[in-house]
């Protein structure tokens, strides 16, 4: 490539503000060398050693919290204060498995049918690959390097290209707190680069969080090249609504859920799912809601290409019949605003029925009863996460069991945690992050056998 490609485009105004050059191919030969020699020093130290590293570069984050915020707010555009929630949630993060690795690396002894012992060991196996999306920039790549630098394997970070300032921001932190040089690095790679990584003898496995198209090509690549690799991508999580005590709180939520850090989470509530009896109640709050807000109040989309994609998905489902009760107005200023939007009557044919809508829609389907509630939430190709709500427990709780999905809530929407596994099935990828889950992908359970 002769452009430079990572660019910091702020997308409130389209403005670019800086450039960054591609990683030469000798640059990328060096980074898996350093990785290597990195690794070989990193998971002999002692467990306590590493994790008191990580644990000052926690702390590190957390001091750096109000600067990498506006950093995000300017790559992405996420506003300030989410982005200081995200770098507090990371921090929680690095907490969870500083304090828990011990228990979570603990060797297990096995029964045995003969006179042997048998001993399971988790040892780390080597530099690690993290191919990271720009939604949650630091969140992201917290939850796939935390527990793998604890584990004792080094990590190179190829981050999205538009968020290149927060990818040199987080190494820059890794060095800071004191991590041995190669146990973190950065690569400005491209596309090809990535595969090239992939294949390199020295890596040994391949994280990426993203769209199923680089999913795919990833997973493409690691099978050539015999590597382990864990898939994190889209989602269209349904977000059920059984019957309701309190009809426009619940709208309240399920548009709270949909519209944070503007719609554009692998796990936001993307298709919201509600029985007949209540349907018109909550579509008119949810109708409330969306012309509540101001023209000028909410953020821009993370880049205009990501605004014009979403404003084409609900053109072509209105152009099919939908109908678009509020918003959904694309700036004219060459920004990536915006306006969160309520959209209705999305049949199968559509695009919005099939894709994933990557920011402030609220698509609301009108249901009969629980099977027919069942059956549209699992019609979708993802099954990353949802939520279902009922008076009756019970009742969610058997709607919620049936769901084709990897993160079932419960009568909330919020069942997230550095200590719950997060991952999905279907086109949502495989493999879990976080938890105890997260520590055990890249990992040799190492049987040790003594007659
Ligand atoms: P994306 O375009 O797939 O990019 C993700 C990463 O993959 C970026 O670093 C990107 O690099 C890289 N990439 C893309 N194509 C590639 C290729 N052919 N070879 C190698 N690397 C490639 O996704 P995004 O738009 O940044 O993120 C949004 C998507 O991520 C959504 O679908 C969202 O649901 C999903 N997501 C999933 C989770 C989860 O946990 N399941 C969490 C967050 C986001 P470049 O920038 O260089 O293209």
């Amino acid at each position: 490539p002769t452009q430079p490609a990572y660019q910091v485009v702020d997308p409130a105004t389209g403005e670019l503000v800086e450039s960054f050059p591609y990683a030469t191919d000798a640059e990328v030969g060096e980074i898996l060398a350093t990785s290597r020699s990195a690794y070989l020093d990193w998971r002999d130290r002692a467990l306590a050693e590493r994790t008191d590293l990580i644990r000052r570069a926690g702390a590190r984050l957390l001091d750096r919290a109000h600067e990498l915020a506006e950093t995000m707010r300017l790559e992405m555009g996420k506003p300030a204060a989410e982005g200081v929630e995200e770098i507090e949630y990371c921090a929680s993060i690095f907490d969870y498995y500083v304090d828990e690795g011990r228990g979570l690396l603990a060797d297990e002894e096995l029964p045995t049918r003969g006179e042997g012992r048998a001993i399971v060991q988790h040892r780390p196996i080597g530099p690690l690959l993290g191919v990271m999306p720009w939604n949650y920039p630091c969140y992201q790549v917290a939850r796939f390097v935390v527990p793998n630098l604890v584990l004792g394997n080094t990590v190179i970070i190829k981050h999205a290209e538009s968020v290149p300032r927060t990818a040199r921001a987080l190494e820059q932190v890794m060095l800071d707190a004191g991590l041995p040089h190669g146990a973190y690095l950065n690569v400005f790679a491209t596309h090809e680069q990535v595969e090239t990584i992939i294949a390199d003898p020295r890596v040994q496995g391949v994280s990426l969080t993203g769209s199923e198209r680089a999913g795919s090509v990833v997973a493409a690549a690691a099978g050539r090249h015999l590597k382990k690799c864990v898939l994190e991508l889209g989602g269209s999580d349904p977000f059920i609504v059984l019957d309701s005590a309190d009809v426009p709180a619940m709208a309240d939520l399920a548009w709270q859920t949909r519209i944070h850090n503007n719609g554009q989470a692998c796990n936001s509530n993307k298709r919201m799912i509600v029985m007949d009896e209540i349907y018109d109640e909550f579509v008119a709050a949810l109708v409330a809601k969306a012309e509540a807000v101001e023209d000028t109040a909410h953020p821009p989309l993370a880049s205009r290409a990501a605004a014009e994609h979403l404003a084409a998905q609900v053109d072509d489902a209105i152009a099919k019949g939908a109908r678009l009760l509020a918003g959904g107005v694309l700036a004219q200023d060459g920004s990536a605003r915006y306006t969160p939007a309520v959209l209705v009557g999305v049949t199968e044919g559509m695009r919005a029925y099939h894709e994933e809508l990557f920011g402030p829609v609220a698509v609301v389907y009108r249901v009969l009863h629980d099977d027919h509630a069942v059956e549209l939430a699992n019609s979708s190709a993802y099954g990353l996460g949802g939520a279902v709500f009922s008076t009756d427990p019970g009742r969610a709780r058997r709607v919620a069991e049936r769901l084709e999905i990897g993160m079932a809530n419960v009568n909330t929407s919020s069942g997230d945690g550095p200590e719950l596994p997060f991952g999905g099935v279907k086109r949502s990828g495989f493999g879990r992050e976080l938890g105890p889950g997260g520590m055990s992908e890249f990992v040799n359970k190492r049987l040790v056998y003594t007659a």
